[in-house]
């Protein structure tokens, strides 16, 4: 076999739907000794790693863990844990995320109802109403920020709707997790999951998720055993709990790389986190208004890490993508589904998230379109 060449991959600055930029220091956790996934030093760590997403998901859950696996692993675990064979399952869908939780509930043998919006819209909390007062959920999933539109959906209202049914509230917040308020207990939701590589800025491979009381008697009462062995919470649980009974081999550096991560998210202070993606947003906002483009979104439902811009008419969506990546080292995205060629998605996530990165893109795109 031929010798290959040592790896070495460019230091991009990543302002896509995800992954984002990561920090100096998460990079060297990764780096750190690999100890056994029984070590008392790693279990400690583990305890970290729960208190810490504990705090960023503003939740007392005690079932708060990281799913081995990115955030679709987190979706996928959520689903087939919270639903039977012959639920009923009401998904929202008004994006490319929605549409792939519908995918789940079906593959896992639930009864599946769809509440659907335009792509860039926020889903209307009397959709949820009229929808629940004629088929009997048991479960109502939803994505917080669409990553495929830019929506920040408002959850609260939902909420609401969703417990007067006595049904459980599933909701995404692969993106919007350490970049916009999210507060688990407050809000009242029952199920949430995540991922590492949006706005917590580490490498993507793992999935905070949580579970609340609810949930979990919904989890106590099944009837039949969860349909996906790996992401069975009821087995995962006892490995992360006291008992630590083995049942995967925890991805060691990835768990230390979120520890890193979390840690910095701690440092910073979540309001102080938040407060960082809403104004660097409002200023990409303001200069690409400048310029004279437009945003997708209504204002009030904008997500502030994840910008989706209108492409101009006779605008090159493609070469002005692969201009970014080979001039300026900088990637964005482009959109998907029926908002392929229609759209940009520039995203401002955790560590990517800088008036530097703001200043960068837009005297970027000032000198391509
Ligand atoms: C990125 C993303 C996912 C999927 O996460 P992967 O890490 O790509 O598996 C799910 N939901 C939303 C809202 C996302 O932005």
């Amino acid at each position: 076999m031929e010798k290959y060449a040592p790896l070495n991959p460019p230091e991009r600055i990543l302002l896509g739907p995800g992954p984002s930029n990561v920090d100096d220091s998460v990079m060297k956790a990764l780096s750190k000794p690999v100890v056994g996934h029984l070590d008392p030093v790693f279990l400690a760590i583990m305890e970290e790693v729960q208190e810490m997403l504990r705090h960023v998901f503003m939740t007392k859950n005690h079932l708060t863990i990281p799913v081995s696996g990115t955030g679709s692993a987190g979706m996928e675990a959520a689903l087939v844990n919270a639903i039977e064979e012959g639920d009923h399952v009401l998904v929202c869908i008004s994006g490319v995320f929605g549409q792939r939780m519908s995918d789940i509930v079906k593959r896992c043998g639930g009864v599946l109802k769809t509440v659907e919006t335009q792509w860039g819209t926020p889903i209307d909390p009397e959709q949820v109403r009229s929808a629940l007062a004629e088929f009997p959920a048991s479960v109502v999933a939803i994505v917080h920020a669409e990553t495929s539109t830019g929506v920040l959906q408002p959850l609260e209202d939902i909420s609401r709707i969703v417990h007067e049914r006595d049904a459980l509230l599933l909701v995404d917040t692969v993106t919007s997790l350490g970049g916009a308020p999210l507060k688990i207990d407050e809000w009242e939701i029952d199920i949430c999951y995540s991922g590492t590589q949006k706005c917590l800025s580490c490498p993507p491979g793992l999935a905070p998720i949580t579970f609340g009381q609810r949930a979990i008697d919904k989890l106590n009462r099944r009837s039949s055993p969860v349909q996906s062995w790996y992401l069975d919470m009821t087995m995962v649980q006892k490995y992360w709990g006291p008992d630590r009974v083995y049942h995967h081999t925890a991805p060691i550096s990835m768990i230390y790389a979120l520890r890193e991560a979390l840690r910095l998210v701690v440092e910073e202070g979540l309001a102080a986190r938040w407060e960082r993606h809403r104004v660097h947003h409002n200023s990409l906002v303001k200069g690409l208004e400048t310029m004279g483009l437009k945003l997708l979104v209504d204002p009030a439902y904008r997500t502030p890490m994840l910008n989706s811009v209108v492409i101009p008419p006779g605008v090159d969506d493609t070469a002005v993508r692969k201009r970014l990546l080979e001039e300026y080292n900088t990637e964005i995205g482009s959109g998907l589904g029926p908002l392929k060629g229609k759209i940009w998605r520039i995203g401002l996530m955790g560590h990517s998230c800088t008036e530097e990165n703001v200043n960068h893109i837009l005297s970027a795109l000032k000198s391509l379109i």
